[in-house]
């Protein structure tokens, strides 16, 4: 989607420092930082760069993007679950352990000290938990010393920890849903969507403030006063909250390239319209737009220019 020359996505990498500081401090064992799709939006390398002395690995999709967002230089491990066709030894170059479920990979990137992947419901990227003599076998050819499972529930977490406790030295299962159990954070924590609450705040300029006259828009909205921004859906907003003044506020309606914003009788040409920060969260959006925070956040990032505030990244 492309973004709009008129939105202004702002991250705050004190607040992302600040996140995974607390995160760490109250799970008490190693973080493993997910950085995977450009850090959920908020920059992949400017992120690991901010994070990187507050981390103990980093988590992404596929090899490509710790070399994209230049994992190797922060001297972390990276742990990547797709990375096919690339051989062992660049796996070990760029300190990069490669996720392995089956037998055969294992053995073919034993070398890189590759990591195993337990499903315990996802039913992708993974080895069967209940598949116990597949699963010995890819610990002897990868000679395995850390295994994960992408778990949504703390049964998931312990079916897993049931499984490969005393086998396998590091096991973590636990992303951003599941940090406040416990039972769930094993030898290590793996959260993304938790380091990246609150810290991007996303707006654009009221280019028009006027009072309203009967119904407005396609769809005929009533306001006493409403304005207009210069994104749209095709930037990939929707109708939900939006703060403007101090003041929380709604867009009752959203066109291709602007969108109408209900004002108060103060607002005025140029005064800010912020579709995240200032109180309006992840979640808010979540709900108005009928997805989750994940997509929300992405999405609200991928709006306008990024800029970043809060770290030296030079
Ligand atoms: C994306 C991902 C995470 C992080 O999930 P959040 O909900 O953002 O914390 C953790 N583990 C795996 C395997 C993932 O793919």
């Amino acid at each position: 989607m492309p973004s709009s020359r008129h939105v202004t996505v702002r991250v705050d990498l004190a607040r992302v420092r600040a996140n995974a500081a607390a995160v760490r401090q109250a799970a008490g064992v190693p973080l493993i930082a997910v950085v995977k799709a450009d850090a959920y939006g908020l920059g992949g390398a400017a992120v690991a760069k901010a994070v990187a002395e507050l981390v103990d690995a980093f988590y992404v999709f596929d090899v490509a993007e710790a070399v994209a967002y230049g994992l190797r230089w922060t001297g972390k491990r990276t742990i990547a679950v797709h990375g096919e066709g690339v051989h062992a030894d660049d796996h070990r170059e760029l300190n990069v352990r490669p996720a392995v479920w089956s037998v055969e990979a294992a053995a073919r990137l034993a070398p890189a000290r590759p990591v195993l992947s337990v499903d315990t419901g996802q039913q992708r990227f993974g080895v069967p938990v209940g598949d116990a003599a597949t699963i010995d076998a890819i610990l002897r050819a990868g000679r395995i010393d850390e295994a994960y499972t992408h778990a949504s529930t703390a049964a998931q977490a312990a079916a897993f920890a049931a499984a490969l406790r005393g086998t396998v030295r590091t096991l973590h299962a636990a992303g951003s849903a599941l940090l406040g159990d416990p039972a769930a954070r094993l030898d290590a924590v793996r959260p993304g969507l938790a380091l990246y609450r609150g810290a991007v705040r996303v707006s654009a300029p009221l280019v028009e403030a006027t009072d309203t006259v009967g119904p407005a828009g396609y769809t005929g909205f009533r306001a006493a006063r409403h304005g207009v921004l210069l994104a749209g859906y095709s930037n990939g907003l929707a109708a939900g909250p939006c703060a403007v003044n101090g003041r929380r506020t709604v867009l009752p309606e959203v066109g291709m390239q602007s969108a109408f914003v209900d004002l108060a009788p103060g607002d005025r040409p140029g005064d800010e319209v912020v579709l995240l920060g200032d109180g309006i969260t992840e979640d808010d959006l979540a709900r108005a737009w009928r997805t989750t925070p994940h997509e929300a956040l992405i999405r609200a990032c991928g709006m306008g220019r990024r800029s970043y505030v809060g770290f030296d990244l030079e």
